[in-house]
């Protein structure tokens, strides 16, 4: 290097540096934290299950903290969390169908008045393979497909469940207790059982059904928001709850509601009467848990301490 040159060089760096201060990044910290060291945190979840892992909570500064909202995601789904002591209780779950059986889960810290925002991973999950029973069932082809008017009502219904599930709670939580099973009665047909109609079309139990004569009253599982009370094509007369933190209950085939939209409920509180609305065979509750955007296992919900 010439001598020339060294000069020419330390004059542009006089300038560039008198000309703009190194302006602190308020991302440095973060950066610095989640940088080079960290170790990522290991999970296992069952598929088609929930799992409440507790992280540790990154440990910043009060006042920095206060700058940013933080979000975290799982399997590129946003997940509900809450402090416990020193750590984070996070409330995850692996889906029934998955290709990948690891997925990550990250922070998203966003500065409260800019729209720049940073995401930083800190756990890698493994989704534990699951089985779960098959049966096998020859029907005829009418009770497979629907009629237009038939396919219509329920493409609309499901426009209307997919807006009722994309405005949930996921930053705060309904709920103090644990959640309860809504009836001690015989299950007539296990979560995640699979069913293959006529040798092809193949679809898979996506809640819990429990054996209910007409009119047996059905107890929400847990303090939370209605979110849902009407008819639907395939689960008759439906109540939703919202929880918080990403957990929902679903209530199906009942043969009356006894609850509004907009109705926060306590735990225990009769939403309805059980019934055989929707397309059943014969009276009972199907009821489903949804956690983090999967429906899961509605067992894997009740047996944690929240
Ligand atoms: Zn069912």
């Amino acid at each position: 290097m010439t001598l020339r040159y060294i000069n020419f060089l330390a004059l542009v760096l006089f300038f560039t540096s008198c000309a703009h201060h190194k302006e602190i990044d308020i991302f440095d910290p973060l950066h610095a934290y989640f940088g080079e060291g960290f170790e990522l945190q290991h999970s296992k979840v069952d598929r088609g299950h929930m799992e409440r892992v507790l992280i540790n909570r990154p440990n910043l500064d009060p006042e920095l903290a206060a700058l940013f909202t933080k979000k975290i995601f799982c399997n590129e789904q946003e997940v509900g969390f809450k402090r416990k002591g020193d750590k984070l209780a996070l409330y995850l779950s692996a889906p029934y169908h998955y290709d990948e059986d690891v997925f990550s889960c990250y922070y998203q810290f966003t500065l409260n008045d800019q729209k720049r925002s940073y995401s930083y991973p800190f756990m890698q999950v493994l989704i534990r393979p699951y089985e779960f029973e098959s049966e096998r069932l020859n029907v005829d082809r009418r009770h497979v497909e629907l009629s237009d008017e038939d396919l219509q009502r329920w493409e609309s219904e499901r426009d209307e469940l997919e807006r009722v599930y994309s405005e949930l709670e996921v930053h705060r939580s309904y709920f103090t207790e644990p959640f309860k099973r809504p009836l001690n009665s015989v299950i007539t047909s296990t979560y995640g059982r699979e069913r293959v109609f006529n040798d092809n079309v193949s679809s898979w139990h996506n809640g819990i059904d429990f054996r209910a004569w007409y009119d047996t009253p059905i107890p929400a599982s847990n303090r939370g928001r209605v979110v849902f009370a009407g008819d639907l094509f395939f689960n008759g007369l439906t109540v939703i709850i919202d929880h918080g933190l990403g957990i929902v209950t679903l209530y199906c085939h009942l043969n009356e509601i006894k609850v509004e939209v907009g109705d926060i409920v306590p735990k225990g509180k009769i939403i309805g009467l059980s019934g055989n609305t929707g397309r059943t065979t014969a009276p009972h509750l199907h009821w489903g848990v949804k956690v983090a955007g999967n429906w899961i296992n509605g067992f894997s919900l009740t047996d944690i301490e929240m």
